[in-house]
């Protein structure tokens, strides 16, 4: 019987949200292309959420790894890892690696992902400075905290918090160094912050906030750090977690469009017919993203374009979504805004002494913010009359106490 001729997908980047894409054209009866996908990193796919967890000793790198380069050809795709596409060439449809492999697509799809971002400080090309992205960066911070006593964190935000614990359960002294005026400030209110710098304080983690790093000392690796406030803190390693960058050069430079990363539309597709891009490396409506849970809903809208003859396609829809903060014994949960903005008005049980803080923001009878410290067992409840956006006035005047009290 002849062999039937499929088109070409070409996947580049073989992170997390490539991960969940695969998985979603494994569930499509008849995939449509023989895929490639190319993978700077050099391992399969793996849980990059887990490494803060690698780094605190709770998990190691075996038990994070979710599909291994056998799963790959075990479902008849072509994985090239630690190979790094360098050029997309649209018009001949190719894509050219690091390797000088040139490569024929028929659909190309971008999953690059983001960078740390990078910082202005002076003198960083020494040793010990370290961003928090993948399982080598995580590697080299687990050994330097082998031999480590002072360490800092740059960027007091999830990341940045989960790296000073992470550290800090190596016996390491973590100060973290935080631009802003409170921790978290993207995710919690100042009260809510405040609480938490508190009881992360108590686990042996200290905090600089309203400061920047100036410039690193030392002469071939890091002995100190100089603040602009002109405070010296002697350091042995630096771990920079200010934010992330989109990966989207490659696709700015084959002329797709997008100011802060690669543009797309509903359905994950570029200005280019023959190039979809996905996960972190996009921009939808100006947005940018770094939680999982949209990345999970652009492979799905686009493994049902790819696959499926159904039109109108399911499109992706921008919708809230709820944080939480990966450390043991510290139970927070937030989602919307954080801050009343005018006509709203807040409802709020601050407790210092028991560490439970809760704040709901309401505006036109609906719930618009929520922000759980301490006592979060309503937090998804209260995220689901957030997302529904049903009026809350039948609720009221309890809401504040949760769903257990309601139910009651
Ligand atoms: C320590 C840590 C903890 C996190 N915790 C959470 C959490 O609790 N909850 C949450 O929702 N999110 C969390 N995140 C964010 C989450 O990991 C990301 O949102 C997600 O990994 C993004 O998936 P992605 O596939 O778009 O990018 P990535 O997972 O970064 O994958 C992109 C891949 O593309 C590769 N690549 C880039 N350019 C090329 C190229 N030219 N050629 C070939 N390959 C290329 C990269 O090397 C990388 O392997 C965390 C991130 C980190 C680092």
């Amino acid at each position: 019987m002849k062999k039937e001729t499929k088109k070409k997908l070409v996947v580049v980047g073989n992170g997390m949200v490539t991960g969940r894409f695969l998985d979603e054209l494994q569930a499509v009866k008849h995939i449509p292309y023989d895929i490639t996908v190319i993978s700077a990193e050099p391992y399969g796919s793996y849980n990059r959420i887990m490494l803060s967890s690698v780094l605190s000793g709770g998990s190691n790198i075996d038990s994070i790894v979710q599909k291994t380069p056998k799963w790959y050809s075990d479902h008849q795709i072509m994985l090239h890892h630690g190979e790094a596409v360098t050029h997309i060439d649209g018009a001949n449809r190719t894509v050219t690696t690091d390797k000088q492999a040139v490569i024929h697509y028929d659909h190309l799809v971008l999953a690059m992902g983001s960078r740390s971002s990078t910082i202005s400080a002076a003198n960083q090309d020494i040793e010990n400075i370290f961003p928090f992205r993948s399982i080598a960066d995580t590697n080299q911070m687990l050994e330097a905290a082998k031999k480590a006593n002072n360490a800092i964190i740059v960027g007091g935000g999830f990341l940045g918090l989960e790296a000073a614990w992470g550290l800090a359960q190596h016996g390491v002294e973590v100060t973290v160094i935080h631009r802003g005026s409170y921790i978290l400030n993207r995710q919690l209110d100042r009260a809510a912050a405040t609480m938490l710098q508190g009881k992360l304080e108590t686990k042996g983690v200290r905090f600089v906030l309203d400061d920047e790093i100036a410039r690193f000392n030392g002469q071939t690796r890091l002995e100190d750090a100089v603040l602009k406030s002109g405070k010296t803190i002697k350091t042995d390693m630096a771990i920079i977690a200010t934010g992330i960058t989109p990966n989207a050069e490659l696709g700015w430079e084959a002329g797709l469009a997008g100011d802060k990363a690669i543009k797309v539309d509903a359905l994950m597709q570029t200005n280019n017919a023959h190039i979809s891009a996905i996960g972190e490396c996009i921009e939808f409506e100006g947005q940018t993203f770094g939680l999982v849970d949209p990345l999970w809903r652009h492979a799905k809208v686009l493994a049902d374009r790819l696959c499926s003859t159904n039109k109108p396609y399911p499109s992706f829809e921008n919708t809230p979504i709820a944080s939480k903060l990966k450390i043991s014994g510290i139970n927070l949960y937030s989602a919307g805004v954080m801050n009343a903005p005018d006509g709203a008005r807040e409802l709020i049980i601050n407790d210092p002494a028991s560490n439970v803080y809760r704040k709901l923001i309401i505006q036109n009878e609906q719930l618009i913010g929520i922000v759980l410290f301490g006592d979060v067992r309503s937090g998804p409840w209260y995220f689901e009359r957030m997302i529904e956006r049903s009026s809350i006035q039948q609720l009221m005047p309890d809401l504040i106490f949760g769903e257990e009290f309601l139910a009651a």
